[in-house]
């Protein structure tokens, strides 16, 4: 077997097609080799803008929360913003209706900011502090039944709990098999419900699970809400009390690489209905009102990233961005897609590494067939950037943050400005 049976794209030239899933639906190649995404020349706005830049598609996320809400017609959509947070991004959010999952106080005062309500915030984190919970929330999520609760106020709650469900994905974004640090054992629930039942300051309304993150296993989905109803029918028969709310997480995968899977959302929504349908009916309840709280699904393939290319030494691609606008590599061994554009190539396709510009072997971005004529100056499209990289992005190698320009109907809006030197010093006050 040679390379070129493994890839099968080696040896030929640059396809002219964008590869399909991967990009937002907006996204098309010109004849120019130009990349239109939102009806905006993303090579117009890497001249103007410069590079790394960070592009999100706003009508994808529209569309993304639509087929949601399609697919869930009764559930609240509570995207989770620590996948991916600035003003102009929460109040679309809020202008689609969602709720919003908040993890600190940082993220309640950003989307504070932006003006979206309080009341539709839910606040999450194993380790709340006092500063956090301070700030108005609609609900909170606790970690374990002793959390810290904002003083002298009726506050609604969620308690967490580990259902004891895998969900077969990475070991490092999986958070529901209580072989973790989240929520509480399913063993141990009933009596945390009954700790958090005698605790003055919470009113508990309902139950929480997550099993992390990029699952597309949606039979685990399902295990999760027929265990998450059989608890909710003991803590009736238990403390005679029935909980209205039942928040399932989030976790929706998406695909990063051509020929990837899709995450199939109609036969989660289905799996998921249907046993929460099944299981309330058995244990005599009403449907508990479903909660999903997407973070990944909703923004990751509307974003796409925008390189350029400073040195190809062999196979090696070194481009001008890397782990500080995309530690997801370095983390996880993510690997990602990449193409030229802005300029034709006929060249045939060669297996290349792109790696980025900070002192670490783990600064890899994709290892990708690109045109054998590559060179300094070129430009590098990536897509599904839009969750995880910049709201975990760093200053390492004190290399400001990337700006994020929203497009949409051939409009474009900076969102979040490059991070200059200057940045960096105002918070280097010694
Ligand atoms: C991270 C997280 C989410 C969102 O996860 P995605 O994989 O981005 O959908 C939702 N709920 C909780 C509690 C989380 O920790």
């Amino acid at each position: 077997m040679t390379l070129f049976d493994l890839v099968p794209t080696l040896g030929r030239s640059h396809p002219v097609a964008l590869e399909p899933g991967l990009w937002p639906r907006s996204a098309r190649m010109t004849d120019t080799a130009d990349l239109v995404v939102g009806g905006v020349s993303l090579i117009a706005l890497a001249r103007t803008r410069g590079t790394p830049l960070h592009v999100l598609d706003l009508g994808e996320v529209d569309r993304r929360v639509g087929l949601l809400r399609a697919a869930l017609p009764e559930a609240e959509i509570a995207y989770a913003c620590k996948a991916l947070l600035c003003r102009g991004l929460v109040r679309r959010l809020d202008a689609l209706g969602c709720a919003l999952d908040v993890c600190s106080g940082g993220e309640a005062a950003v989307a504070e900011a932006a003006g979206f309500p309080a009341e539709r915030m839910i606040m999450h984190g194993t380790a709340k502090t006092t500063a956090d919970v301070g700030r108005p929330v609609g609900r909170i999520v606790l970690d374990r039944p002793d959390e810290p609760l904002p003083p002298a106020r009726a506050q609604r709650v969620l308690l967490r709990i580990a259902p004891e469900v895998d969900a077969r994905t990475h070991p490092k974004i999986t958070t529901g098999t209580g072989a973790q640090q989240f929520g509480v054992p399913l063993a141990e629930a009933e009596d945390a419900v009954g700790a958090l039942l005698a605790r003055p300051g919470a009113h508990l309304v309902g139950l929480h699970c997550h099993l992390g993150s990029q699952v597309f296993a949606v039979d685990a989905y399902e295990e999760a809400a027929r265990r998450m109803v059989r608890l909710l029918g003991r803590v009736r028969e238990r403390y005679g009390l029935t909980l209205g709310e039942l928040d399932l997480g989030g976790g929706l995968g998406v695909p990063y690489l051509p020929g990837d899977a899709d995450f199939d959302l109609a036969g989660y929504a289905r799996r998921v209905l249907v046993a929460l349908a099944y299981e309330s009916g058995k244990a005599g309840l009403p449907r508990p009102r479903l909660t999903v709280e997407p973070g990944r699904w909703v923004v990751g393939p509307a974003g796409v990233a925008l390189y350029r290319v400073a040195a190809v030494k062999g196979r090696f691609v070194v481009v001008d961005g890397g782990m500080s606008d995309n530690p997801r590599p370095a983390l996880y061994g993510a690997r990602y897609h990449a193409r030229l554009v802005g300029r034709r190539s006929t060249a045939v396709l060669v297996a290349h590494t792109v790696v980025g510009r900070h002192c670490e072997a783990a600064d890899v971005l994709a290892d990708v067939p690109l045109p054998a004529d590559l060179r300094p100056g070129d430009l590098l499209a990536v897509p599904v950037t839009g969750a995880y990289q910049l709201s975990m992005a760093s200053n390492y190698n004190a290399v400001g943050r990337p700006p994020l320009v929203a497009v949409h109907d051939g409009t474009h809006r900076l969102l979040l400005r490059r991070e200059r030197a200057a940045d960096l010093l105002r918070r280097d006050v010694g």
